[in-house]
């Protein structure tokens, strides 16, 4: 096998997003072929210990590339990786104390770098893993999902799911970088594909009219996978992401607004058990409930609901939540989240059930009224 001499090459300079969080402030590389270009991985690695982190199905398709990446030109590195069982229902503790063992047996020490390599799941757990491990390392994120490259690699948070809910356990922690290879997405399955739409759809609804109309025009090139269309919406959907971030990093409000269709969303998930439904398709629903919801509150006029349908029809999602959940299903699996929620903060003791319930209410109609305001 020939390896192309890196150094001879000029070093490619591609499209960047800053997140710009201070001293935590890192760089969003996208563009096609970037996994070909070592020069990326490498100046955001720290020691000389890697652990890549991945599962069985993205692996044969990319681990070899991603260690030779990160070691062509550069003995001085060594990596191990660990290959995780694949899938939504993994996502959890044991899975994570597999990637803690496989670095204690590695000989990793605080001076080592993770890397993510895969979609969401693999973000968020070795995200954890790196924050936790032994008290943080450093750490680089390569999403290989629509769903990760356009949303969950960018922002810092990380975690596992417990039994009793999605995203319970986890931490805010910003990665070294992320490199969004955008040709990764070639092999990902349809569905997998346009699961990620949905928050590129919501990150249009909540902060960007011009974007939302632009996807309006391009869906069909976007379904098509046109390289163009796909890094511009990636792209657009990392800047509107840093920027909420920046302002909010620890969500004390704003970022609250990224949440549009994940309060009915996460109901869905929960209700079908993981798996079942993918994230994106359980958030475009939620959506769709969100804006319905708020049409009938009497915030949006029926033009908004119609474009909103529409566009989730055009990036081959559903539009109606599984045909056995009812509303009592929805209304009990919200208030088991935000009832944990509230207890593991502490901060309400007794008759938190209407109390959850009340809040749930006022953070998404705050955030419903931002999302809209451009259409009133
Ligand atoms: P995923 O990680 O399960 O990936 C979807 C499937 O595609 C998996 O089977 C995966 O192995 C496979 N895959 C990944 N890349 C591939 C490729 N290039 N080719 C072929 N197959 C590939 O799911 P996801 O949709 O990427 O992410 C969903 C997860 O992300 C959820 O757990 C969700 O909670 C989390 N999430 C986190 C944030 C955040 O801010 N941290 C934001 C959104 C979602
Ligand atoms: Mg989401």
């Amino acid at each position: 096998q020939m390896i192309p001499p890196s150094s001879s090459a000029a070093p490619l300079i591609p499209t960047t997003v800053d997140v710009n969080l201070g001293d935590r402030s890192y760089p969003v590389y996208i563009g096609t072929g970037l996994l070909d270009h070592p020069h990326l991985l490498q100046r955001h690695i720290k020691g000389k210990g890697v652990l890549v982190v991945t599962n069985t199905k993205v692996a044969p398709l990319y681990l070899d590339k991603v260690i030779h990446a990160l070691i062509v030109g550069n003995p001085n590195v060594s990596v191990e990786s660990i290959i995780l069982p694949d899938g939504e229902q993994y996502k959890n503790m044991d899975t994570l104390m597999k990637v803690y063992d496989k670095a204690i047996e590695s000989h990793l020490d605080r001076h080592c770098t993770f890397v993510a390599l895969g979609g969401g799941v693999m973000g968020d757990i070795c995200g954890y893993a790196a924050a936790s491990f032994p008290h943080g390392v450093n750490f680089i994120q390569i999403p290989t999902t629509v769903m990760a490259q356009a949303d969950s690699s960018v922002g810092g948070k990380t975690g596992v799911n417990h039994r009793l809910g999605k995203n319970l356990i986890g931490t805010i922690y910003q990665p070294q970088s992320v490199l969004i290879d955008t040709d990764t997405l070639n092999t990902l399955p349809e569905r997998e594909f346009a699961s990620g739409f949905a928050e590129i759809i919501k990150c249009g609804l909540v902060a960007d009219a011009e974007f939302f109309a632009w996807q309006e025009r391009n869906m069909d090139a976007l379904m098509a996978r046109y390289p163009d269309a796909l890094a511009y919406a990636i792209k657009r959907s990392c800047e509107i992401k840093a920027e909420i971030v920046c302002q909010d990093e620890m969500e004390s409000g704003l970022r609250a607004i990224l949440n549009l269709g994940h309060t009915f969303g996460h109901a869905i998930e929960t209700s079908c058990g993981y798996g079942e439904w993918l994230h994106g398709e359980a958030v475009a629903v939620g959506t769709l409930i969100a804006v319905d919801m708020s049409y009938r509150l009497g915030w949006i006029d029926n033009s908004v609901v119609e474009r909103a349908n529409k566009i989730i029809k055009q990036a081959k999602l559903p539009t109606r939540p599984p045909a056995n959940m009812t509303a009592e299903m929805f209304k009990s699996a919200m208030a088991v989240r935000m009832k944990l929620k509230i207890e593991m903060h502490g901060c309400i003791k007794g008759d938190y059930d209407r109390k959850a319930l009340d809040e749930t209410l006022h953070a998404f109609c705050k955030s419903l009224n931002q999302v809209f305001s451009f259409v009133l």
